[in-house]
């Protein structure tokens, strides 16, 4: 069997940037799911498609194409072939991504690719539901959290350094609301499986937890 790394939590908790550095530590591909259901989004959006409407969402993933491919250990998405990378990480897209998660078509279509990945491969995978739903039998399983506040500045402090506006506090409502969304939901929410190991990233340096990580792995 492949060996499995399943890190889920909250949104900017930094699950991604810890999932990457653990990813080439071990060797293992990375795979961050989060990305599939916001290039699913993106295609919503495209397509004028209501997020909400649950019956058209459904119908619209069958001409949704959404592939992984690795180029020098980067994951690149493709939409029906098209390297969509660079219109993925905007907060419309990732407010979309909350609400369009909701749909058990879109949610089948991206995790049925995501098990095939980790059959396939040793994987670090990211996520909302990856110790709990996608794979239940992982090595490890860590659900990575920070307060609301924490999480605001580090996205704050991102935007920042791409020389973009940010407002904090509506930054935090967005993350305050996000987790309602992914918490709340009735198919696959978000929360820690019984078997995950807690780790509370708000006072830890990217370093300290990719470590602790690790270690778990021993
Ligand atoms: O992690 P990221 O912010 O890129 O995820 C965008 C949205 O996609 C999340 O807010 C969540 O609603 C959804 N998602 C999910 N299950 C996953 C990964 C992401 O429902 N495994």
């Amino acid at each position: 069997m492949s060996y499995q790394i399943a890190i889920d939590g909250p949104a900017g908790a930094g699950k991604s940037t810890i999932a990457k550095i653990v990813a080439k530590k071990k060797g293992f591909i990375y795979v961050d799911t989060g990305a599939m259901y916001r290039a699913m989004a993106l295609h919503m959006i495209k397509n004028n498609i209501d997020g909400n409407d649950s019956e058209k969402v459904a119908k619209e993933c069958d001409n949704a194409n959404v592939t992984l491919k690795y180029i020098d250990g980067e994951q690149v998405v493709l939409l029906n072939d098209e390297n969509v990378n660079a219109f993925l990480r905007t907060e419309e897209v990732g407010n979309m991504a909350s609400i369009t998660a909701k749909n058990p078509t879109l949610r089948k279509k991206v995790t049925d690719l995501q098990i095939e990945l980790a059959n396939t491969n040793d994987v670090v995978m990211d996520g909302r539901d990856i110790g709990t739903c996608v794979l239940p039998n992982a090595q490890v399983k860590v659900y990575l959290t920070a307060s609301s506040e924490v999480r605001a500045k580090r996205r704050y402090d991102e935007l920042m350094a791409k020389g973009e506006s940010a407002d904090i506090k509506k930054i935090e409502e967005d993350i305050i609301l996000r987790d309602h969304q992914d918490m709340t939901r009735e198919i696959s929410p978000l929360k820690q499986a019984d078997d995950a190991v807690l780790v509370d990233s708000s006072n830890m340096t990217i370093e300290e937890v990719a470590d602790k990580i690790i270690s778990l792995c021993e």
